[in-house]
């Protein structure tokens, strides 16, 4: 079937609760994919991070393969032997106490809540039903019921009451409105230490770090939601890293798999996961040694083949070109390491349309808000790749 005939099918009976470009792939290696015309684009979103390793990894693949094959599903009634080596290879790599594996980054996000929850009445001492949990304006942590409660985006949440309560809004970036917003009832606070789909905004120097100093004074449990930065995306492992921090819960998602599989966790460097006891919490496809085998390929290849180095260098080196374009059309270029924003001005009339002459050039970008145009490559891009997508990018905003 053609393009065309594909989008026929997707209008007529797919639920519209996205608004894709109109290319229908059908391949993917590295960097690259492929439409069912057999037109070559450069993936400049990577599925939103998902897959920092690149499309089809060959050895995540084969791990995927190997472990289909011997055992997919035990459920946790009983145990499995990929899900102990991915504690201890996941626990080692990012120097956490202990893990709980979930899949989707929503449901590691829904898990991070319930465990502050139940930490503030168990040990914090929180009256029951009063937990607070701070979160921050623009965020964004998922689509499930209780976390578009606390999204100040008016398409996520209008219409999906009511709401979850127990969440308080702060401005992000702001350390004074965090230190404000702080009550004896509050149990977390909740961030992305860049904002990715708000379109890659980034935080004033030291923000994490006053949080995290704010968090550790009022005994209150700093969650990361790293499911986007994480990984390798900016050019650490963690995000945290750039400041020097380290979060009580980190959550992980989308690249943990290298994009062949859901496999989420929540990483905790604190006792505050040992509040979850048997029987409080769960899930039948978590930490599944399928998922799991994905999951310690995927970050072997990740160490292994230095990608997290190559997103600081790669990134780096990217943003200095975007940074140089110098075009009236273009109102900001930001990033770190592989996570990108090219900010349109108003007068430039909508990123989407640009991402339509991209894709013509041979660039798959997705547009963030109207204006924003996000450049995530997965991170083995390498130089020359750099070079070509930046000539096609000039040429674009060249007209
Ligand atoms: C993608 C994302 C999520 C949600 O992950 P899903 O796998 O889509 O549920 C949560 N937080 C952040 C920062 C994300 O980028």
């Amino acid at each position: 079937m053609n393009t065309a005939e594909i989008i026929q099918l997707e209008n007529t009976l797919g639920a519209h609760n996205y608004k894709p470009l109109d290319v229908v792939l059908c391949k993917g290696a590295g960097v690259w994919v492929w439409d069912v015309e057999g037109k070559k684009y450069l993936d400049c979103l990577s599925a939103y991070s998902a897959v920092n390793q690149g499309h089809c990894h060959p050895k995540i693949l084969a791990a995927l393969i190997e472990q289909a094959q011997k055992l997919t599903l035990t459920s946790r009634a009983f145990r499995n032997d990929q899900l102990g080596l991915l504690y201890k290879e996941l626990c080692e790599l990012t120097n956490s106490h202990k893990m709980l594996p979930m899949n989707s980054g929503a449901e590691a996000v829904e898990s991070a809540i319930k465990t502050v929850r139940k930490w503030g009445y168990e040990v914090k001492g929180v009256p029951e039903g009063q937990a607070e949990v701070i979160v921050c304006s623009e965020n964004f942590h998922g689509r499930t019921l209780s976390i578009v409660s606390f999204s100040t985006d008016p398409k996520s949440r209008t219409g999906f009451g009511p709401f979850t309560p127990g969440f308080k809004v702060v401005p992000f970036g702001d350390s004074k409105a965090l230190e404000e917003a702080i009550t004896p009832n509050t149990v977390a606070f909740m961030v992305e230490p860049i904002q990715g789909e708000a379109g890659v905004i980034i935080p004033p120097a030291g923000y994490l770090k006053k949080a995290r100093e704010l968090c550790t004074q009022h005994n209150i449990i700093l969650i990361l939601d790293e499911i986007q930065t994480g990984l390798g995306r900016t050019g650490k492992l963690l995000a945290e890293e750039h400041e020097g921090i380290e979060a009580d819960l980190t959550l992980v998602g989308k690249a943990l798999s290298g994009g062949f599989y859901p496999v989420s966790a929540v990483l905790s460097n604190t006792e505050v996961m040992g509040v979850l006891q048997p029987g409080e919490h769960g899930s039948t496809f978590g930490g599944n040694p399928l998922g799991c085998a994905v999951a310690r390929a995927a970050i072997k290849v990740l160490v292994e083949e230095n990608m997290v180095e190559n997103s600081a260098k790669m990134g780096a080196y990217f943003l200095g070109k975007l940074q140089k374009l110098n075009n009236p059309l273009i109102k900001e270029v930001r990033g770190r390491g592989l996570m990108i924003a090219v900010e349109l001005s108003p007068e430039a009339g909508g990123a989407r349309q640009y991402c339509y002459k991209l894709k013509d050039s041979g660039l798959l970008c997705k547009e963030t808000h109207d204006h924003i145009i996000r450049i995530a490559p997965p991170l083995i891009i390498t130089k020359d790749e750099v070079d070509w997508a930046a000539e096609k990018i000039a040429a674009v905003f060249a007209g």
